[in-house]
Parts: C-alpha cells; structure tokens; sequence
C-alpha cells in the first residue's frame, strides 16, 4: 500500500485526492451546439489537411520554412530580414487573440483548437467505437485495445506528415517518402518524434495539455472580464438544487417545488442536481462551481442540462452562453468597455504600420560577400579582379532579371559567371561573380567601389563595397593578390 500523503480533496480534476491519474470518460451529449461544433471541425480537419497541398504563386499558402528562415503566409514571403515585418504581425496575432478573449471568451478552445478537434471528434470516437461508449457496457474483447493504438498510430502517422509539411512542404515530403529512411533520417526521425508525441497526446496526455500546460489556458484569468461570453451557470434559476419530484404547476420564473417529508411545499431551484453536466464535462469539472480555468467552453454541459429541461419541462437555457454581468448580476453586457475599444485601436494601429512598412519595403534584397580564396588577382592585362558572391531575394510575385554595375570606376564591370542573373518570384538565388576594374583605380590599394542593382522596372540600390587591390599600384603590373 502506498505511504504517499493524500490531498482533503481533489486538487485538480484529472487527479484523484491520491494524486493518481483520473481518467475521463466522458458522456456525448447530443444536442444543437454538439452538431454545430461537429460541423465545423470536420470543415477544419478538411481545412488543416488540403492546405498544404495548395499553391498561390507557386509556393503553399502556409510554410514556415525554418531551415531556409521563410515565412510564407498566403502569397507573401517574409524573410529574417523583415524582422519589423514579423514582429508586427506577431503583436496583431496576439492582440486580436487578447480581443477575441475579451469578447467571446475561450470560443477558440471549444470550437477551433486542433487540440480540442482531434481528440473529440476523431480520436475519442475511435475509442467509443473499439471499446463502448462511456454510460454504456463496455465492449468485450482483448483485441480491442489493440486495435485501437494501432489505427491511432496510423493516424498520428499521417497526422505528423500533415504537420510536417507546413514546415518543409509536401514536395520535400513526397520526395523523402520515396526514399529510404535512411536517406533523410533527420527528417525521418522529425517524423517519427512527431508521431510519438500525438500519440501521448491523444492517447494518453488529453484533457490535461488544457489544463496544465496549455499557455492559453493560463492567461484566462487576466483576459477575461465579467461582460466577457463564456458558458456559465445559472445559480440564480438553479439553486437551491436538488432532486424533486415535479410540481403540478411550476411555480414561475424560479423553479419547481417539491414537497418535503413534513407536506410543505418549498421552492426549489431548476437544477435537479442529475450531475449530467458534469459526466459529460471533457475536462471533468462542475460548472454548477463558477468560472473555472479548466473550462473549455465546448458546450457539452449546455446540451447536457437543455436535454433535461426538455424532460422536466422547464425552459432551456440553465447552462447558457452568457456574461457573468448578464446572468448573474442581471446587467446589460457592455460591448464597449476599456479593453475593448483599446484592443482594436492599438490593432489598427498596428496593422496601419504592417501595411505601410509593407508597400515601402523593397522589392529586392541584396547581398554581397568577399569569396573565399585570394582577396584579389592582378591579371596579365592589368586588371584587378575580386571574387565575390552575390545573393539576391527577388520578393515581388514575378521573375526578375537584375544588372549589376560598378558606377564608380571607369571602366569597372560586374562580371557574371552566367547569363543573366534572373530570379524567380518570391526566391533566393546566390551566384558567384568578378568584380573587374584597372589598376590604375588602385593608386592606395584598397578602395571603397559603389555597385548598382537594378531590375530595369524601377528597382534600383547602390551598394558600397570594399574592392581590394595591390597596395602600390604604380610598382604592379601583374600577379596574384597577397592574401
Ligand atoms: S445538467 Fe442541469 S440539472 Fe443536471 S446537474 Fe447539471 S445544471 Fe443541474
Ligand atoms: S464546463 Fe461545460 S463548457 Fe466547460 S469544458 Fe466542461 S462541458 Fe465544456
């Protein structure tokens, strides 16, 4: 027997008061916000899954291409370089999430987190069909566990695939699943770790990422007010609770009436205290106990308790989409209020100074490094000649050709390895090129040169470069740079 101190009572609902694991089973409860949220999880399990096969100027409309520091969001690529960029839409993000809190409480959680989509409307009905739904004789048969981890592992297999490819791409993807593991084990082993974790995660994790490590979960309290939407008890129709018999006539606005054992009639609230809220409750709390962290607004309860104010005959609506300032204090929501009036002003700011910063920024950037190897070479006809490698981000929609010039040496040029250097939309090429230029231009060795970009339709950038030469020009008259 365990000598491990026990809590007076449960600290959290997914433990026991021992501290062992308390596992949920619970309840469907079917009913109209069951099948609104079943619709649209379907719509985005669709969603999540067709995305990444898609294309908008040839690349996904989603790619967070970590190795190469590419952010690709719906057409537009964002690169390390647009760091304002990123950080305002960063700051928009989480402002408008900080908003929609404000506003509609926890919907995402409920509605929209792929969390709260996979586990109840894919895995947790996997595991209603192998094992029995929960209320109900569980279905026998030692093969059914089994069987059930062996389709979660096959879907968390092609999950983790799902998830991958928004970070490397789907033709990156179908080229590694042609080719031996051993080939790529890298992205193999990303694969396989990815796979692992969503399978704890449904299988076993569950309900507790809400609870205990979700950092959305967390933030609830300060994000919340009490005019915010959120799924609340009505303890002024509900209580006192209590199992009662149902009354001849319904005493009104509050409540049915039992008769006590000493033939008294006593008001009673709604709630029949049938504790249906509560086994169908994802994350096993009690409603009926106020706003709570764990809470995950997914409505269950709503359809749980409507259910059985059809059967009593008293009005739905006991658990209910509300504010705590509308139910409880019987006051009007107030829509404007500080927050949220402040949070879309400072959004709209923001977004302002996205799409600014945006329309300014240059179609092009430009790089250029010394190569490797002798920093120059004199050649036999006097020239002085520096490798170097130029990279260019075209960042428009379209393919561009750029020109590279020295403007400021007489008879200096920019010498490609290649033809033209053109650049596909939204890509990065890197080329080796000679920067050419006499050696009379060297009279001190080395000197400051300005080359010039430009695309021919308007994008043009002068670029200062340390050119290398021979220290004392006039002595050279050919040979290998020093160093
Ligand atoms: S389902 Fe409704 S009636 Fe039943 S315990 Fe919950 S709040 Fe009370
Ligand atoms: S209390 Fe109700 S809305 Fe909140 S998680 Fe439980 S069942 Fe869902």
């Amino acid at each position: 027997m365990s000598n491990a101190p026990t809590a007076d009572e449960r600290v959290l609902s997914t433990l026991n008061a021992d501290g062992s694991r308390r596992w949920l089973k619970p309840r469907v409860s079917p009913g109209r916000f069951l099948f609104r949220r079943r619709i649209v999880a379907y719509v985005l399990i669709i969603f999540f899954t067709v995305l990444p096969h898609l294309r908008i100027a040839g690349k996904p409309p989603i790619l967070i291409d970590l190795l190469h520091r590419e952010f690709t969001f719906f057409g537009t690529t964002l690169y390390p370089t647009d760091t304002l960029l990123l950080a305002l839409l960063g700051l928009i993000t989480f402002l408008s999430i900080f908003f929609l809190t404000a506003m509609f409480g926890r919907v995402w959680c409920g509605w929209a987190c792929p969390q709260t989509v996979y586990l109840e409307f894919v895995y947790r009905p996997i595991e209603r069909f192998f094992e029995g739904a929960p209320g109900h004789k569980p279905k026998k048969g030692a093969w059914r566990k089994p069987a059930k981890f062996l389709v979660y592992l096959v879907l968390s297999f092609f999950l983790a695939n799902t998830f991958i490819a928004y970070f490397v791409g789907t033709d990156n993807l179908f080229q590694w699943m042609q080719r031996s593991p051993l080939d790529h084990p890298i992205p193999f082993l990303v694969v396989a770790v990815v796979t692992f974790f969503m399978m704890f995660d449904f299988g076993f994790f569950r309900e507790q990422l809400c609870i205990v490590a979700c950092p959305y979960g967390r933030f609830q309290s300060v994000m919340l007010d009490k005019n915010s939407l959120i799924i609340i008890y009505d303890s002024v129709r509900g209580e006192p609770r209590g199992k009662k018999k149902r009354s001849s006539k319904p005493t009104g606005d509050i409540g049915l009436k039992v008769v006590s054992g000493d033939g008294l009639e006593q008001k009673q609230g709604d709630c029949i205290d049938c504790k249906m809220c509560v086994t169908t409750c994802p994350t096993g709390i009690d409603i009926r106990d106020g706003l709570q962290l764990e809470c995950v607004n997914c409505a269950q309860c709503i359809d749980a308790c409507d259910s059985i104010m059809d059967k009593i005959g008293r009005p739905r609506g006991l658990i209910r989409y509300g504010s705590q300032a509308s139910v409880l204090e019987h006051h009007k929501t107030s829509l404007l209020r500080p927050r949220t009036m402040l949070y879309p002003l400072v959004i709209l700011v923001l977004a302002s100074l996205f799409a600014f910063v945006w329309v300014t920024r240059s179609p092009a950037f430009v790089t250029i490094m010394r190569s490797y190897g002798a920093p120059f070479t004199v050649m036999d006809d006097g020239t002085v000649t520096n490798a170097v490698n130029v990279k260019i981000q075209n960042r428009t929609p379209t393919v561009a050709s750029y020109t590279l010039e020295l403007v400021d040496i007489e008879g200096g040029t920019v010498v490609a390895s290649g033809d033209e250097y053109i650049v596909g939309p939204q890509e990065t090429v890197e080329r080796p090129m000679l920067l050419e230029a006499p050696v009379s231009a060297f009279p001190d060795g080395p000197r400051m040169v300005t080359i010039k970009v430009s695309d021919g339709k308007g994008f043009e950038k002068l670029i200062q470069y340390r050119m290398m030469g021979p220290a004392n020009a006039q002595a050279e008259s050919k040979g290998d740079g020093d160093g």
